[in-house]
């Protein structure tokens, strides 16, 4: 008898909960929409179809310079690529941007000048308030939140992937921008992924606030905004920059 009412019990929770009997044809468990869209592929890091090319060798169209918004003045290489001109400042895309896929490429100065954080030291700005460090990091050593790869000051790399100096190394993020509320509010952290070289260092880190080089993170709400490479006075150079509007 008691058995019976177990069975009972175990029957009717399984009916209430909707566990009532399991699927028996695998149609059953098939999702046909939506369809995603296509998106063509591109070889060697280039920019898939319905990606926005920020720079595709020849010119830097596409930026400004972050002190007074006139045309951006770093250096435009016969190989594609263009260089940090120290002393003319950061610059940063003419577009304003929020959660996006990024590519790009940067390579140190063959020529090692400096150490810590002065030897070949960059930096990859989403929404022109959360860096990305970019550093020559070989054979030189800094404090751990402040090397490649690291989000600058908040988060140390899960690994340090650089290739040799002077060679050209691969960027490929993601990040989702945080959110506010109409008072100013954040209500969701952004959050960081990075592949360097193709290896996870940040592995979707939740963004403190902004990277400040002294003291703390900070939350004042903001939109969208632009991306921002740094000059920090070394001639550090860039190629293949793309993203995707997430
Ligand atoms: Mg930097």
């Amino acid at each position: 008898m008691k058995k019976a009412i177990l069975l009972g019990v175990i029957l009717c929770t399984g009916i209430v909960f909707g566990q009532g009997k399991p699927p028996t044809k695998p149609e059953a468990t098939e999702v046909w929409s939506p369809v995603p869209p296509s998106v063509t592929p591109s070889a060697n890091n280039q920019a898939p179809s319905d990606a926005i090319v920020l720079f595709n060798g020849a010119n830097l169209d596409a930026w400004e310079s972050v002190n007074n918004g006139s045309s951006a003045k770093w250096i435009i290489n016969k190989d594609g690529s263009f260089t940090v001109k120290p002393g003319a400042g950061n610059i940063q895309t003419k577009e304003k941007f929020g959660s996006v896929q990024l590519h790009l490429e940067w390579k140190s100065p063959s020529k090692i000048e400096g150490d810590g954080q002065n030897r070949g030291n960059s930096g990859v700005f989403l929404q022109k308030r959360y860096e990305l460090q970019v550093l020559d990091n070989n054979n030189n050593k800094t404090y751990a939140n402040g090397q490649v790869g690291s989000v600058y000051k908040q988060s140390i790399p899960l690994a340090k992937a650089s290739v040799p100096t002077g060679e050209w190394n691969t960027y490929d993020i993601i990040f989702h921008a945080p959110e506010f509320d109409k008072d100013g509010k954040k209500i969701k952290s952004g959050t960081l992924t990075l592949l360097h070289n193709g290896i996870l260092v940040q592995d979707h880190f939740k963004l403190q606030g902004t990277t400040e080089y002294i003291g703390a993170p900070k939350n004042i709400a903001h939109g969208n905004d632009a991306l921002e490479l740094q000059d920090h006075g070394s001639g550090v150079s860039y190629r293949n920059i793309w993203l995707r509007k997430l």
